[in-house]
């Protein structure tokens, strides 16, 4: 049988009528011949009524450190509620739905809570829905954690529920459905003339959504592309074709051609960053002090990033909220550290960049025209990072999206 998989942000889901237009989608799909798997997150954005977000501050209000055990538990409601209005409405409309939990459709995780990895899958269940003729409708972003409690993926944790199932049920496609027409050279809310990209590799979305374009989750990518699961981002509100995602060999053909992947594919950005800085230079033992600030963020469990260690300066980025705590720590060992908070991270993302001579001049002059300080930069063979402050973000977003030419043409 030939399965398809579609799994549904909250945006699509956050009303009657929408929820009505997801029902036309898998009556859609249905009538093409397919079987169709359907994975939900929660509905609505941030203080929507059935948002995960909601659910957070509920338990927040009253205890601001609750356990990971229960976050969980309370994190997972918002997709069993959608899920299960979902799978009624399927039937209002005369399509025999059934209605799954994480752990019911078979994902085995770590014991991470919070964010925890898929290890394995055993989507029995979901196939004897199939073959009963129901479509089965799952409740993303979470599963069964290895030792017998409920787990959550982490943000973006639907997508990669989606891509597991696809996977495991050797699906045609697994079909992300969103509120954007597909990936697009950069978050078309900040950027007016996006362009929307048609066809793009797996390797070249996974940087595009390891650097921060978050309209599809990396690890789902990663997953689709283990077992060559072409993946379409869609928008469930137009009939626009999307982004296909696949690797672009057509095997069919006499002539196999392998496409490269392109210079710049499109411009990301993500925030809430605060950069530390700490000046070494008058101290005695600098070897000694970067092992110490390193081995106190670590005892600490806070996680550090685009880490740049000179012989005068240390320098990282911690996540906003982790800032207070980092300062108070380094602090209490007779660091007084330099703390930039509500920084920002722009990046141009290409995974055919490397090698190519005047990236991060174009980068340079883009920023400067507008003048956009670079608090640091970074880089890697498939793109270029700058910090900037969280103010100048969109608009360093758009300087390099122009400078790039990735506009509509
Ligand atoms: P969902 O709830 O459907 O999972 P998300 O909010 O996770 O939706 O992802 C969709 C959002 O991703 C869009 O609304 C858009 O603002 C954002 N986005 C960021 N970068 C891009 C990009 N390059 N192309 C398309 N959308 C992007
Ligand atoms: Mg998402």
């Amino acid at each position: 049988m030939q399965i398809v998989v579609q799994k549904y942000g909250g945006t699509s889901l956050a009303t009657p009528e929408l929820r009505s237009r997801v029902c036309d989608l898998v009556a859609g799909a249905l009538e093409d011949g397919y079987r169709v798997v359907v994975v939900v997150s929660a509905m609505g954005r941030q203080n929507d009524p059935y948002a995960t977000d909601t659910f957070i501050n509920l338990v927040k209000q009253t205890n601001s450190n609750p356990s990971p055990r229960e976050m969980d538990l309370i994190m997972s409601c918002g997709e069993m509620i959608s899920g299960i209005i979902l799978s009624n409405q399927l039937y209002a409309r005369g399509i025999p739905a059934s209605f799954l939990t994480g752990e019911q459709s078979g994902l085995v995780t770590d014991g991470n809570h919070g964010h925890a990895h898929v290890l394995y899958v055993k989507p029995q269940r979901v196939l004897q829905c199939l073959e009963a003729g129901l479509v089965p409708v799952v409740a993303g972003f979470q599963g069964l954690g290895e030792n017998g409690e409920l787990t959550t993926l982490g943000r973006g944790g639907s997508d990669t529920t989606a891509s597991v199932l696809g996977v495991a049920l050797n699906a045609e496609y697994i079909d992300i459905f969103t509120d954007v027409e597909g990936i697009m050279t950069a978050d078309p809310r900040i950027v007016e003339d996006a362009r929307l990209i048609n066809d793009i590799t797996y390797n070249e979305i996974c940087q595009m959504a390891r650097e921060g374009a978050k309209v599809v989750h990396p690890r789902a990518i990663e997953i689709a592309m283990q077992r060559g699961i072409p993946l379409r981002v869609r928008s469930t509100f137009s009939d626009s074709p999307g982004t296909l995602v696949r690797n672009r060999i057509d095997s069919q053909s006499d002539v196999v051609s392998i496409i490269r992947d392109t210079l710049i594919t499109g411009i990301t950005h993500s925030s809430n960053i605060a950069q530390i800085k700490i000046d070494v230079s008058q101290m005695a033992d600098r070897q000694g002090i970067q092992l110490l600030v390193f081995q106190a963020m670590a005892g600490a469990g806070i996680s550090v990033d685009f880490i740049n260690v000179q012989p005068e300066l240390i320098m990282f980025t911690v996540a906003d909220e982790e800032a207070v705590r980092a300062e108070h720590i380094l602090k209490s060992i007779d660091i007084s550290p330099l703390i930039e908070c509500n920084c920002a991270k722009v990046a141009v993302v290409g995974a055919a960049m490397t090698g190519i001579p005047g990236v991060m001049a174009r980068v340079v002059e883009a920023l400067n025209q507008y003048d956009i300080p670079i608090l640091q930069s970074g880089d890697s063979y498939t793109n270029i990072w700058c910090l900037v402050k969280k103010e100048d973000m969109k608009l360093a977003v758009k300087a390099l999206h122009d400078k790039f030419e990735l506009g509509k043409k």
